[in-house]
C-alpha cells in the first residue's frame, strides 16, 4: 500500500470510529450512574480498582445461598438434576416453597421456556455507541405473550416499589425492543414480568407492560444515555449529594468523603447480571 492509498483509507475510516467500544448499560450500571455519576466514571470508564466491599459472614452466607437457589431453578428449567445440598436448610426450604407454590408459568405446546436468557439491544438514536443489557431468570414466550420471571430470596417488596425499579423498567423495555431474538415481534401489551419471592411464594408480584409505559421508559433511557455522553470528556463527573451512597463506596479517599456514613449491614441478595456488565450483588431496597 503506497502513501496515497494509506491516506485515503484513513480519511474514509477515521480510527476513532472503530477504537471506542460501545458502553454497555445494565440495571446495576444505570443505578450506579443515577446514584453517583462520579462513581460510574471512576469505576466503569476509568477502570479504577474496585475492591469488593467487605461483607459480614451473614451477608456472605446469604449471597451463596441465593446463588445456589438460582442455580437449582435454572437446572430445573433446563431439565437437569436438581439435587439440593442437604446441609443447607434455607436453600431446601426455598426450593420446597418453589415446588409447592410455583410462579404462574404458562404451559402448553406453544410455550417455550428459556432459563437465564440474556438480551442486549442498542439505545435508539445513539448509533451503537450505548447498549442496554439484562439477563432474565426465565423467559416464557408463546405466539401471544412473553413473560419474564425473576426469583428473589430477599425481603419481599411491594408491587408499587417494583413497578418503578430499574430492573422492571429495563427488562420490560429490553424485551419490547429486542423481542426479535425470541419471536418476530413482541408488542409491549403482550409483555409481563413476575417477581417470585421465596419468603412469599403464594404472592407473586406481576406487572403488565403497555405502549405508553414503553415510550416513557425509552425516553428516560435515552435521557440517561445523553447525560452520560454530555459528561464524557469532563475531568471529574458530579459527586452525589447523598452520603449514604459513599458509605459503601471504595472511592471515599479519592472524593474526600472518608467520614461518610457507614455502610449498611442489610442482608445482600444474589442478583445475576450478564457477564459483560457485572457489578457486585446489590443490597435489597
Ligand atoms: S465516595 Fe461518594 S461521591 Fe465519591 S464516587 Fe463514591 S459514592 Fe460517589
Amino acid at each position: 500500500m503506497n502513501n496515497e492509498q494509506g491516506a485515503m483509507r484513513q480519511e474514509r475510516f477515521p480510527p476513532s470510529a472503530f477504537s471506542l467500544p460501545p458502553l454497555v448499560l445494565s440495571r446495576a450500571r444505570i443505578k450506579s450512574f443515577l446514584a453517583c455519576p462520579r462513581q460510574f466514571q471512576l469505576r466503569l470508564l476509568e477502570r479504577r480498582p474496585w475492591p469488593r466491599r467487605p461483607l459480614s459472614a451473614d451477608q456472605e452466607a446469604r449471597l451463596a445461598k441465593g446463588q445456589a437457589f438460582h442455580q437449582i431453578v435454572q437446572r430445573y428449567f433446563a431439565r437437569l438434576d436438581t439435587a439440593v445440598p442437604p446441609h443447607d436448610a434455607d436453600v431446601n426450604r426455598w426450593w420446597q416453597a418453589f415446588q409447592r407454590c410455583p410462579p404462574p408459568i404458562p404451559a402448553g405446546d406453544g410455550v417455550r421456556l428459556l432459563p437465564e436468557m440474556s438480551l442486549t439491544i442498542l439505545v435508539p438514536g445513539f448509533d451503537g455507541r450505548i447498549l442496554l443489557t439484562g439477563r432474565f431468570d426465565l423467559l416464557a414466550v408463546s405466539d401471544t405473550a412473553a413473560h419474564i420471571f425473576d426469583w428473589k430470596t430477599g425481603r419481599p417488596r411491594p408491587l408499587s416499589d417494583l413497578r418503578h425499579d430499574w430492573q422492571t423498567r429495563l427488562y420490560l423495555a429490553l424485551l419490547a425492543e429486542g423481542g426479535q431474538a425470541v419471536r418476530q415481534v413482541v408488542p409491549p401489551k403482550q409483555i409481563t414480568i413476575t417477581y417470585w419471592y421465596a419468603a412469599a411464594p403464594d404472592a407473586p408480584r406481576t406487572i403488565a407492560y403497555a405502549a405508553a409505559e414503553h415510550s416513557r421508559t425509552l425516553a428516560d433511557l435515552q435521557a440517561i444515555a445523553a447525560q452520560i455522553e454530555a459528561l464524557t470528556g469532563r475531568a471529574e463527573w458530579p459527586l452525589t449529594d447523598d452520603l449514604t451512597h459513599c458509605g459503601s463506596c471504595p472511592f471515599q479517599v479519592i472524593c474526600g468523603r472518608v467520614s461518610a456514613l457507614a455502610a449498611s449491614d442489610e442482608p445482600v441478595e444474589w442478583e445475576p447480571e450478564p457477564v459483560a456488565a457485572q457489578l457486585e450483588p446489590e443490597l435489597p431496597q
